[in-house]
């Protein structure tokens, strides 16, 4: 790439920040890091109804917390400024006037029922609906007849009848014909400017080199070329990416389950694992590894090789791919960023001993998948959250388990030693007393001590519970 390209990540304030749309935030941030290129995050709230401040506070933080940093933007002053639309009224305006004065607008009257009428009937005759250009002609007399009644128009670019062709990076060629483009809005009534209005004027302003958004924008790409073409603007290179798909093959939405990042972040993906699963949905990479620092995916990183398929959403390889995760940090991180899910579990970290609790973390570190989970692995530990499953309970309900389990707490009562010597000479004394071994002679003991029929290793469990502890649970089993 002979220039170093300039590439925008242009979120809508008016929700919170969907998976999909986090994924292109990354496609723009992997190519311009790839190609050494320029991030621009533009803040696109001209949609007044639907925007709000505190949706563009949380979806700043979600891209920080994503590890995804931009170059200008919001925090981030540059030479393209301001990068919020509610602060570039005029230059939309500036630039309505341009179209004005070369005759490629016209004000509309018409109203949302008018409008809606028009629809319906198009659908009705089996014909694409569009605008149909009924103010395109009026008269200057009948423009202010209505304007007279107090209706304010709204501007029209009047869309000429021309093909529109051009190369999308993912896609290839695309081509759309004008004839079934209706005029369409570049400025509302409150003369807010359109998103395609705005969004033409931004990227060339702002010299965007290359615009990478998800395949549901392609039509809206035929409507800003014309645009291009009408300002005598040169277009950006286009890049559709595939949208992200539920387990139905639809358009991966609430009814799918968590779409959010911040809903991911609540249940506890580290922001790495999450990055690293949005990046191989659809993958771009040459290579077919899975688990990719940042640094990789940059370095492999090619829009070329993006699939043009949707990709399906699965979030048991994001828990697969987080548990990776959880697994490679060191202790003292997983336990920092363990403190507020241990909290919302009702535990309060601070009053527990560090050593003691880094031993617990260690001891369920591979059994964990998300952080939010850490209450339910913990609860083992903690003498008043020890409680019996129903499997637990059908395990202890045999002669032979009661036999297992009384010969495995007498050896407690008097024995000395490390927490693993005492262990194993207790499991011995077990096998001996009960003659019972393999899954008859560990089940039981396990059912016991923590109430349930799985969990980590038995001889890391009783280490961390200590023999008194183990003892008492060991009586509470057959009282
Ligand atoms: N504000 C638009 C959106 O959130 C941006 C689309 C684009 O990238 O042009 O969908």
């Amino acid at each position: 790439m002979a220039d170093r390209p300039r590439v925008r990540f242009a979120p809508s304030p008016t929700g919170e920040l969907h998976v999909g749309n986090a994924r292109t935030a990354l496609f723009n941030w992997l190519f311009a890091r790839h190609h050494g290129g320029r991030l621009v995050l533009r803040i696109e709230d001209t949609d007044e109804s639907r925007s709000s401040v505190s949706y563009q506070v949380s979806l700043v933080d979600d891209l920080k917390w994503l590890g995804l940093d931009w170059d200008e933007g919001p925090e981030k002053d540059g030479t393209y400024g301001p990068y919020k639309q509610s602060e570039r009224l005029d230059l939309y305006t500036e630039h309505l006037k341009k179209l004005m004065d070369a005759d490629l607008v016209y004000p509309c009257y018409c109203t949302e029922e008018e409008l809606e009428e028009e629809r319906q009937s198009l659908i009705l005759s089996k014909r694409m609906p569009r605008y149909m250009g009924k103010c395109r002609n009026l008269s200057v007399s009948e423009r202010d007849a209505l304007a007279a009644k107090g209706r304010k128009p709204s501007w029209r670019f009047k869309v000429p009848q021309t093909t529109v062709e051009f190369n999308d990076l993912v896609r290839g060629s695309i081509r759309f014909e004008g004839e079934s483009i209706g005029d369409f809005i570049i400025v509302r009534s409150n003369g807010m400017p359109a998103y395609n209005f705005a969004v033409v004027i931004d990227d060339h302003l702002m010299a965007i080199t290359h615009v990478i958004r998800g395949e549901d924008h392609l039509s809206n790409t035929a409507l800003q070329i014309m645009l291009y073409r009408a300002f005598g603007f040169e277009p950006p290179v286009f890049a559709h990416h595939c949208l992200i798909l539920g387990k139905d093959h639809a358009k991966l939405s609430k009814r799918h389950g968590s779409v959010s990042v911040g809903e991911f972040r609540m249940k506890g993906y580290l922001p790495a694992a999450l990055v690293n699963y949005l990046a191989l949905l659809g993958s771009s990479f040459a290579e077919a590894r899975e688990v990719m620092s940042p640094a990789e995916m940059i370095e492999a990183f090619s829009l070329d090789r993006a699939s043009k398929s949707g990709a399906v959403f699965d979030e048991e390889k994001l828990r697969w791919l987080n548990a990776i995760y959880i697994r490679n940090l060191t202790v003292d991180d997983l336990s920092n960023r363990l403190r507020p899910f241990l909290r919302r579990a009702g535990y309060q970290p601070e009053k527990l001993d560090p050593s003691w609790m880094k031993q617990v973390i260690e001891t369920v570190r591979d059994e964990l998948t998300a952080l939010a989970d850490i209450g339910e692995h913990i609860a083992i530990f903690f003498d008043g959250r020890y409680q019996m499953t129903s499997e637990a309970a059908q395990i202890l309900d045999s002669a032979g388990a009661k036999k297992v389990v009384l010969a495995f707490g007498e050896y407690l009562e008097s024995a000395v030693g490390s927490p693993v010597e005492i262990y194993t000479a207790a499991i011995k004394h077990a096998r001996e007393k009960s003659g019972l071994k393999g899954r008859d002679l560990f089940m039981p003991v396990r059912a016991a001590l923590t109430g349930k029929v799985q969990g980590p290793e038995l001889e890391r469990v009783f280490a961390v519970i200590g023999k008194e502890s183990a003892a008492r649970r060991l009586k509470q089993a057959y009282p």
